[in-house]
């Protein structure tokens, strides 16, 4: 019998679909029955199922059951960290994105995903985000 474990997960505000978060990130950490969420207001998610962007805190997070062979499955996916810098002009200001995206995937197919997406996310100067090839990176949080 395969024993479930507890999670928490992030609901997508779009579609959603739980993002389950890892044990620790720079969203949170989870603490016994708890997580506990970054001191961080809002972060920017790419929904993978509209391939849309929107804004999410970290207020919506729930306990989830998760069986753990499913990291091992071919389509598991993982929550990945995409950084990059505002190309508005010399604005440069760093912007961070979430997204649910498959476990095997590389940085490179992450960063494509990213720059694939037509969107309107804004920067903290007000700019509407510009993403430039070069400038963003993509990580795995596990
Ligand atoms: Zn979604
Ligand atoms: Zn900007």
């Amino acid at each position: 019998m395969i024993k479930h474990e507890i999670v928490f997960s992030l609901r997508c505000p779009l579609c959603t679909e739980p993002i389950v978060l890892p044990r620790r990130s720079s969203l949170g950490i989870y603490a016994g029955p708890r997580f506990i969420p970054a001191r961080i207001g809002q972060i920017t998610l790419l929904c993978a199922k509209y391939g849309r962007m929107c804004q999410s805190t970290l207020e919506n997070i729930v306990q989830d059951l998760f069986r753990p062979d499913a990291r091992d499955r071919a389509d598991s996916t993982a929550l990945w960290e995409v950084t990059c810098e505002c190309a508005h002009g010399s604005c440069r200001l760093p912007h961070t994105i979430y997204t649910s995206w498959a476990a095997g995937a590389s940085q490179h197919e992450v960063v494509d995903l990213i720059l694939q997406v037509e969107d309107t996310i804004r920067c903290a100067a007000g700019h509407y985000l510009k993403l430039r090839t070069g400038g963003v990176r993509a990580r795995k949080l596990e």
